[in-house]
């Protein structure tokens, strides 16, 4: 690869080369931007590594532009940014560091570029692209990272074990990069991150799902779960989905193994949608088999009320994990507790009522419940699975025969509790409340259509059967008239 031709499509490596000349430092493109250019993956983050003051040479390439530029500056730190367009761009100087035992927060000094690449993760994250008169688009490569771009393999520059004991993050990120990038893990490694896995305890929660979240989002996760569980790090921070794995055999009857049944739903949501809390939903639907687990002689095993379960569990994990306790988490939940319903539906005796019933607890997110419960089909006989899958194309159709008739997807109220307590004369109670229920259930049911003038009528009978009388019948003829 050309990397000059490639420095030459940017102006800001030319900037940052004469910046650095002028300031008489030597300066170095660094890190994932040389990675992901070398594998040919886009990137909008630039690592720029000088042998001197970051914070200097980011002033110095700021003045070169025309137009102003926002350098955010963070003393503390040694670092500068640069913000152009929907490029970052970091200014460092380069340093060593050395760690204590007890903390992943490094003693850093100044440094030579050596000691800055050793420093790194990995030896793909270690090579350097010269932006120095001499050598302008070489590349420095002191631990052999292309190479182990060719050969596919994650492996850190200087010993492992110590590696991972300095910076047990640097483990998750082992897992992610593999997983991101379809590469393997080298053994000593993979060893070393078994061998300190306990030690992700001094990571923080939230470091720690940044990274899986990033694992969640690849194209096929269940490849970076495997390595998480294999290695032990899944141990650490989520052993529900540990618990999951195994096979119970009683009288020659067993079960699935629940992980791996899991990994491959996932898998099947990942090929249908990018969106991270439907691929969430996938991971949690099954989370409670392990606590619902009973064998029953007649017939089997069974897992009862494993998507409750499971939705009740829900809060609780995401709480641990430091995901989301919003909007998100109820979704997840939702499509936990709902997964078995559209099978249920499948039969052919199933009333219009069941649709109703399941669009109105699903809303807006029955589509994406639909796409969960298809990626559960996980039998290996492709027979069975073509049946499921047609099943639910006819699930599905019925389910828009009874929206378009009835939409109780979005259910409003037909009638508001202002208009009960206005046609009663009410202050607010909780016979309102139950005037409304009712009234909902009735639609629910199909025994009234989902109209107002329909609702209206029934409120009137609900309110006369508790004895409520309207306080003006002129106000209720032409109400149910309009
Ligand atoms: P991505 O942008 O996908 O997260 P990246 O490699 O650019 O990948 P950053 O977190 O931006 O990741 O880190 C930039 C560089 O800093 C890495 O390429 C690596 O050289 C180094 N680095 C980051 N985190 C660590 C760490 N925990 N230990 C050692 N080196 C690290």
């Amino acid at each position: 690869m050309n990397l000059k031709a490639k420095l030459d499509e940017l102006e800001i490596f030319g900037k940052v080369a004469k910046a650095s000349a002028t300031l008489g430092i030597k300066s170095y493109v660094v890190g994932g931007y040389v990675r992901d250019l070398v594998l040919g993956r886009p990137s909008k983050d630039i690592d720029f590594t000088c042998v001197g003051s970051g914070i200097k040479l980011a002033q110095e390439v700021a003045k070169s532009f025309d137009q102003h530029v926002p350098l955010s500056v963070f003393k503390n730190f040694g670092t500068a940014m640069l913000k152009l367009d929907d490029w970052e761009i970091e200014f460092v100087g380069a340093r060593k560091e050395s760690y204590r035992l007890e903390s992943r927060k490094p003693i850093v000094e100044d440094g030579t570029l050596q000691e800055d690449l050793e420093r790194r993760d990995f030896t793909i994250n270690a090579l350097a692209i010269s932006l120095n008169r001499e050598d302008y688009g070489d590349l420095i490569d002191p631990f052999d990272g292309l190479g182990d771009m060719k050969r596919k393999i994650i492996k850190t520059p200087l010993e492992p074990g110590i590696t991972f004991s300095d910076d047990p993050l640097r483990m998750m990120r082992a897992v992610r990069f593999a997983a991101q990038l379809n590469f393997d893990i080298d053994a000593d490694t993979f060893f070393a991150i078994s061998e300190n896995a306990a030690r992700l305890q001094i990571i923080s929660a939230e470091r720690i799902i940044d990274e899986l979240n990033k694992i969640v989002a690849t194209p096929k996760p269940s490849y970076g779960f495997k390595l998480l569980f294999a290695s032990k790090l899944l141990h650490e921070f989520f052993p529900e989905m540990v618990e999951l794995q195994g096979v119970d055999s009683v009288d020659d009857k067993s079960h699935k193994d629940n992980f791996y049944h899991t990994l491959q739903v996932l898998d099947n949501v990942c090929l249908m949608t990018d969106n991270l809390w439907l691929r969430w939903a996938a991971i949690m639907h099954d989370i409670a088999k392990p606590a619902t687990k009973r064998f029953n002689p007649k017939v089997g095993w069974t897992f009862h009320g494993h998507e409750d379960r499971g939705a009740r569990m829900t809060p609780n994990i995401f709480r641990r994990l430091k995901l989301p306790m919003d909007d998100r988490m109820k979704y997840v939940q939702k499509l936990v507790r709902l997964h078995l319903r559209p099978i249920a539906l499948v039969k052919d005796e199933v009333t219009d009522s069941a649709m109703r019933r399941l669009l109105f607890d699903a809303g807006d997110d029955i589509e994406d419940l639909m796409t969960l419960c298809r990626a559960d089909i996980t039998s290996k006989n492709n027979k069975k699975v073509k049946r499921y899958l047609e099943n639910f194309d006819k699930v599905e159709e019925k389910m828009k025969e009874v929206e378009e008739k009835d939409q109780v997807r979005n259910f409003q109220p037909p009638v508001s509790g202002e208009e009960i307590m206005e046609t009663f004369g009410l202050s607010p109670s909780k016979i309102i409340g139950e005037i409304k229920e009712e009234i909902k259930e009735a639609i629910l049911e199909g025994k009234i259509q989902n109209n107002p003038e329909s609702a209206r009528k029934l409120m009137l009978d609900i309110a006369r059967s508790k004895g409520i009388a309207p306080k003006d019948t002129h106000h209720i003829t032409k109400k149910t008239t309009d």
